[in-house]
Protein backbone atom coordinates (compact mmCIF):
# COMPACT_ATOMS: atom_id res chain seq x y z
CA UNK A 1 0.00 0.00 0.00
CA UNK A 2 0.56 3.66 -0.82
CA UNK A 3 -0.05 6.39 1.47
CA UNK A 4 0.43 10.01 0.25
CA UNK A 5 -1.19 12.78 2.72
CA UNK A 6 -1.53 15.84 0.94
CA UNK A 7 -1.66 18.27 3.96
CA UNK A 8 -4.08 21.36 5.05
CA UNK A 9 -6.17 20.29 1.30
CA UNK A 10 -9.45 20.46 2.90
CA UNK A 11 -12.67 19.21 1.40
CA UNK A 12 -13.62 22.94 0.20
CA UNK A 13 -10.60 22.15 -2.34
CA UNK A 14 -12.29 19.57 -3.82
CA UNK A 15 -13.81 20.89 -6.79
CA UNK A 16 -10.82 23.03 -7.84
CA UNK A 17 -8.82 19.72 -7.56
CA UNK A 18 -10.45 18.20 -10.13
CA UNK A 19 -9.17 20.44 -12.67
CA UNK A 20 -5.82 19.15 -12.83
CA UNK A 21 -5.88 15.79 -14.83
CA UNK A 22 -4.17 13.31 -12.51
CA UNK A 23 -5.81 14.09 -9.54
CA UNK A 24 -9.13 13.85 -11.51
CA UNK A 25 -8.28 10.47 -12.93
CA UNK A 26 -7.15 9.19 -9.57
CA UNK A 27 -10.46 10.39 -8.12
CA UNK A 28 -12.84 8.73 -10.95
CA UNK A 29 -11.38 5.43 -10.21
CA UNK A 30 -11.50 5.51 -6.48
CA UNK A 31 -13.66 5.71 -3.26
CA UNK A 32 -13.81 9.56 -2.50
CA UNK A 33 -14.95 10.10 0.98
CA UNK A 34 -15.77 13.57 1.19
CA UNK A 35 -16.44 15.99 4.34
CA UNK A 36 -14.32 14.39 7.06
CA UNK A 37 -14.18 15.61 10.02
CA UNK A 38 -10.53 16.26 11.40
CA UNK A 39 -10.03 15.67 15.13
CA UNK A 40 -8.94 17.20 18.17
CA UNK A 41 -6.04 18.35 18.32
CA UNK A 42 -6.24 19.39 14.63
CA UNK A 43 -2.33 19.74 14.24
CA UNK A 44 -0.73 18.06 11.78
CA UNK A 45 1.24 15.88 14.02
CA UNK A 46 -1.03 14.59 16.40
CA UNK A 47 -3.61 14.25 13.11
CA UNK A 48 -0.94 12.09 11.31
CA UNK A 49 -0.30 10.21 14.23
CA UNK A 50 -3.43 9.19 14.36
CA UNK A 51 -3.84 8.07 10.89
CA UNK A 52 -0.86 6.20 11.66
CA UNK A 53 -1.86 4.40 14.96
CA UNK A 54 -5.74 4.21 14.55
CA UNK A 55 -6.33 6.34 17.60
CA UNK A 56 -7.08 9.45 18.92
CA UNK A 57 -4.39 11.81 20.68
CA UNK A 58 -5.73 11.45 23.66
CA UNK A 59 -4.85 7.77 23.71
CA UNK A 60 -1.50 8.03 21.31
CA UNK A 61 -0.20 11.01 23.38
CA UNK A 62 0.93 12.77 20.62
CA UNK A 63 -0.40 15.71 21.43
CA UNK A 64 1.33 18.58 19.73
CA UNK A 65 3.51 19.56 16.43
CA UNK A 66 5.97 21.00 18.83
CA UNK A 67 7.03 19.53 22.26
CA UNK A 68 4.87 21.32 25.47
CA UNK A 69 7.53 22.69 27.58
CA UNK A 70 8.86 25.71 26.84
CA UNK A 71 11.68 26.88 24.79
CA UNK A 72 12.80 29.84 22.70
CA UNK A 73 12.65 28.05 19.24
CA UNK A 74 10.50 25.13 19.20
CA UNK A 75 11.51 21.95 19.72
CA UNK A 76 9.40 19.28 16.79
CA UNK A 77 7.96 16.39 17.96
CA UNK A 78 9.65 14.10 15.57
CA UNK A 79 10.68 10.90 17.65
CA UNK A 80 8.50 8.04 17.53
CA UNK A 81 9.12 7.07 20.75
CA UNK A 82 6.67 9.74 21.80
CA UNK A 83 3.91 7.79 20.13
CA UNK A 84 2.56 5.25 22.94
CA UNK A 85 0.49 2.66 20.86
CA UNK A 86 1.29 0.62 18.21
CA UNK A 87 1.80 2.24 14.56
CA UNK A 88 0.96 1.03 10.72
CA UNK A 89 5.05 0.08 10.50
CA UNK A 90 5.58 -1.60 13.81
CA UNK A 91 2.63 -3.88 12.64
CA UNK A 92 3.84 -4.00 9.49
CA UNK A 93 7.12 -5.42 10.69
CA UNK A 94 5.21 -8.12 12.77
CA UNK A 95 4.19 -9.64 9.89
CA UNK A 96 7.55 -8.99 7.81
CA UNK A 97 6.69 -6.28 5.78
CA UNK A 98 9.06 -3.74 5.03
CA UNK A 99 7.94 -0.23 5.19
CA UNK A 100 9.55 2.99 3.36
CA UNK A 101 8.79 6.67 4.93
CA UNK A 102 9.43 10.01 3.49
CA UNK A 103 8.90 12.73 5.40
CA UNK A 104 6.34 11.20 7.47
CA UNK A 105 6.08 13.42 11.00
CA UNK A 106 6.77 11.19 14.08
CA UNK A 107 8.84 8.51 12.12
CA UNK A 108 12.68 9.40 13.31
CA UNK A 109 14.34 7.10 15.60
CA UNK A 110 12.16 4.66 14.03
CA UNK A 111 13.88 1.01 14.23
CA UNK A 112 10.73 -0.70 12.16
CA UNK A 113 11.14 1.04 9.05
CA UNK A 114 13.73 -0.29 6.54
CA UNK A 115 13.73 3.12 4.22
CA UNK A 116 13.27 5.75 6.49
CA UNK A 117 13.67 9.48 5.38
CA UNK A 118 11.82 11.28 8.58
CA UNK A 119 10.62 14.66 8.56
CA UNK A 120 12.94 16.36 11.01
CA UNK A 121 13.98 19.92 11.40
CA UNK A 122 17.88 20.86 12.32
CA UNK A 123 17.45 23.44 15.51
CA UNK A 124 19.55 26.88 14.53
CA UNK A 125 22.97 26.00 14.59
CA UNK A 126 22.76 22.34 13.62
CA UNK A 127 22.99 20.72 10.32
CA UNK A 128 19.91 19.68 8.58
CA UNK A 129 21.78 17.08 6.50
CA UNK A 130 23.18 15.56 9.68
CA UNK A 131 20.34 15.99 11.80
CA UNK A 132 18.25 13.84 9.32
CA UNK A 133 21.18 11.30 9.11
CA UNK A 134 20.90 10.94 12.62
CA UNK A 135 17.06 10.41 12.88
CA UNK A 136 16.46 8.29 9.87
CA UNK A 137 18.30 5.53 7.21
CA UNK A 138 21.52 6.68 6.70
CA UNK A 139 22.93 5.01 3.38
CA UNK A 140 19.32 5.54 1.89
CA UNK A 141 18.83 9.17 2.37
CA UNK A 142 22.37 10.01 1.69
CA UNK A 143 22.38 8.08 -1.35
CA UNK A 144 18.80 9.77 -2.31
CA UNK A 145 20.03 13.56 -1.01
CA UNK A 146 23.08 13.01 -3.64
CA UNK A 147 20.94 12.07 -6.22
CA UNK A 148 18.41 14.34 -6.00
CA UNK A 149 19.04 17.67 -3.91
CA UNK A 150 19.01 19.53 -7.15
CA UNK A 151 15.20 19.66 -6.72
CA UNK A 152 15.33 21.53 -3.25
CA UNK A 153 15.68 25.41 -2.80
CA UNK A 154 16.23 24.74 0.70
CA UNK A 155 12.59 23.96 2.75
CA UNK A 156 11.16 26.41 0.42
CA UNK A 157 8.21 24.44 -1.84
CA UNK A 158 7.24 23.10 -4.27
CA UNK A 159 10.47 22.21 -4.22
CA UNK A 160 10.80 19.92 -0.89
CA UNK A 161 7.76 18.28 -2.59
CA UNK A 162 9.38 17.62 -5.66
CA UNK A 163 12.15 16.08 -4.13
CA UNK A 164 10.59 14.03 -1.46
CA UNK A 165 8.59 12.63 -4.45
CA UNK A 166 11.78 11.78 -6.57
CA UNK A 167 12.94 10.13 -2.93
CA UNK A 168 9.83 8.03 -2.79
CA UNK A 169 9.62 7.18 -6.55
CA UNK A 170 13.61 5.64 -6.45
CA UNK A 171 12.56 3.71 -3.36
CA UNK A 172 9.22 1.95 -5.01
CA UNK A 173 11.07 1.48 -7.93
CA UNK A 174 14.03 0.06 -6.13
CA UNK A 175 12.65 -1.84 -3.08
CA UNK A 176 9.23 -2.13 -3.58
CA UNK A 177 8.76 -1.78 -0.08
CA UNK A 178 5.01 -3.44 1.09
CA UNK A 179 3.83 -0.28 2.73
CA UNK A 180 4.97 3.13 1.59
CA UNK A 181 4.04 6.24 3.41
CA UNK A 182 5.00 10.00 2.03
CA UNK A 183 3.86 13.71 3.37
CA UNK A 184 3.58 16.33 0.75
CA UNK A 185 3.06 19.75 2.20
CA UNK A 186 3.36 22.06 -0.81
CA UNK A 187 -0.03 23.05 0.12
CA UNK A 188 0.38 23.91 3.53
CA UNK A 189 3.53 25.75 3.36
CA UNK A 190 1.42 27.80 0.83
CA UNK A 191 -1.14 28.19 2.51
CA UNK A 192 0.29 29.66 5.98
CA UNK A 193 2.67 32.09 3.59
CA UNK A 194 -0.51 33.97 1.22
CA UNK A 195 -3.63 32.43 2.37
CA UNK A 196 -6.41 30.59 1.81
CA UNK A 197 -7.75 31.70 -1.80
CA UNK A 198 -4.89 32.88 -3.07
CA UNK A 199 -3.47 32.72 -6.72
CA UNK A 200 -0.37 31.41 -5.32
CA UNK A 201 -1.71 27.78 -4.33
CA UNK A 202 -2.03 26.97 -8.09
CA UNK A 203 1.45 26.18 -7.68
CA UNK A 204 0.95 23.97 -5.05
CA UNK A 205 -1.87 21.60 -6.69
CA UNK A 206 -0.20 21.88 -10.24
CA UNK A 207 3.05 20.32 -7.44
CA UNK A 208 0.32 17.83 -6.12
CA UNK A 209 -0.74 16.66 -9.35
CA UNK A 210 2.25 16.10 -10.87
CA UNK A 211 3.93 14.35 -8.16
CA UNK A 212 1.03 12.20 -7.21
CA UNK A 213 1.29 11.14 -11.46
CA UNK A 214 4.81 10.40 -11.00
CA UNK A 215 4.50 8.19 -8.00
CA UNK A 216 1.37 6.65 -9.23
CA UNK A 217 3.36 5.23 -11.90
CA UNK A 218 6.34 4.04 -9.71
CA UNK A 219 3.77 2.48 -7.70
CA UNK A 220 2.64 0.32 -10.60
CA UNK A 221 -1.02 -1.01 -10.98
CA UNK A 222 -1.14 -4.13 -8.18
CA UNK A 223 -0.51 -1.41 -5.82
CA UNK A 224 -3.22 0.10 -2.88
CA UNK A 225 -3.14 4.09 -2.91
CA UNK A 226 -4.67 5.76 -0.29
CA UNK A 227 -4.54 9.91 -0.39
CA UNK A 228 -5.87 11.73 2.66
CA UNK A 229 -5.51 14.84 4.11
CA UNK A 230 -5.06 15.48 7.53
CA UNK A 231 -7.09 19.17 8.22
CA UNK A 232 -7.93 22.10 6.53
CA UNK A 233 -6.97 25.89 6.98
CA UNK A 234 -8.86 28.87 7.09
CA UNK A 235 -8.11 32.84 6.88
CA UNK A 236 -7.95 34.65 9.90
CA UNK A 237 -8.09 38.93 10.85
CA UNK A 238 -7.48 38.49 14.79
CA UNK A 239 -5.16 36.62 16.85
CA UNK A 240 -6.00 36.63 20.52
CA UNK A 241 -3.11 36.69 23.23
CA UNK A 242 -4.67 34.41 25.96
CA UNK A 243 -1.49 35.30 28.35
CA UNK A 244 -2.15 39.44 28.45
CA UNK A 245 -5.83 38.44 29.37
CA UNK A 246 -4.10 36.21 32.11
CA UNK A 247 -2.22 38.86 32.78
CA UNK A 248 -4.23 41.95 33.08
CA UNK A 249 -6.65 39.29 35.00
CA UNK A 250 -3.49 39.52 37.75
CA UNK A 251 -3.74 36.31 38.52
CA UNK A 252 -1.03 35.02 37.00
CA UNK A 253 2.71 36.00 36.28
CA UNK A 254 3.90 35.65 32.78
CA UNK A 255 7.33 35.14 32.05
CA UNK A 256 10.06 34.48 29.08
CA UNK A 257 9.87 30.69 30.02
CA UNK A 258 13.07 30.06 27.88
CA UNK A 259 14.92 32.13 29.89
CA UNK A 260 14.93 30.00 33.25
CA UNK A 261 16.39 26.91 32.89
CA UNK A 262 13.41 24.89 34.87
CA UNK A 263 9.71 25.57 35.29
CA UNK A 264 9.04 26.29 39.27
CA UNK A 265 10.22 23.83 41.74
CA UNK A 266 8.08 22.92 44.90
CA UNK A 267 8.37 25.69 47.83
CA UNK A 268 7.87 28.21 45.82
CA UNK A 269 4.25 28.92 45.50
CA UNK A 270 3.97 32.20 45.72
CA UNK A 271 5.39 32.59 42.04
CA UNK A 272 3.42 30.94 39.17
CA UNK A 273 4.38 30.81 35.70
CA UNK A 274 1.85 30.73 32.98
CA UNK A 275 2.81 29.55 29.30
CA UNK A 276 -0.01 29.38 26.47
CA UNK A 277 0.59 27.77 23.76
CA UNK A 278 -1.61 27.15 20.52
CA UNK A 279 -2.78 24.42 19.33
CA UNK A 280 -4.64 24.42 16.22
CA UNK A 281 -8.14 24.84 17.47
CA UNK A 282 -7.15 25.70 21.07
CA UNK A 283 -4.54 25.99 23.51
CA UNK A 284 -3.39 24.87 26.86
CA UNK A 285 -1.96 27.16 29.65
CA UNK A 286 1.10 25.14 31.86
CA UNK A 287 1.77 26.61 35.02
ZN1 LIG B 1 -1.07 19.52 8.38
Amino acid sequence: MLIISFDAVGDDEFTRMLSYPAIRAFAEKAAVFRGVDSLFVSNTYPIHTSVATGVTPEKHKLISNTEPFPKKNPVWNTREENIKARTLWQAANEKGIKTAVVFWPVTAGSKTIRWNMPEVMARPGESQILTSFKAGSVFTQLKLFLRHKKLMNGIKQPYLDNFATACMVDILSEHKPGLAMIHLTSFDTLCHDNGKGSADLSTAFESLNANLSALLKAAGDDRDVLIFSDHSQRNVHTVIEINNILKEAGSFTEVKPWKHSALPRSGRANRCYTFRKSLGSGAYVLR
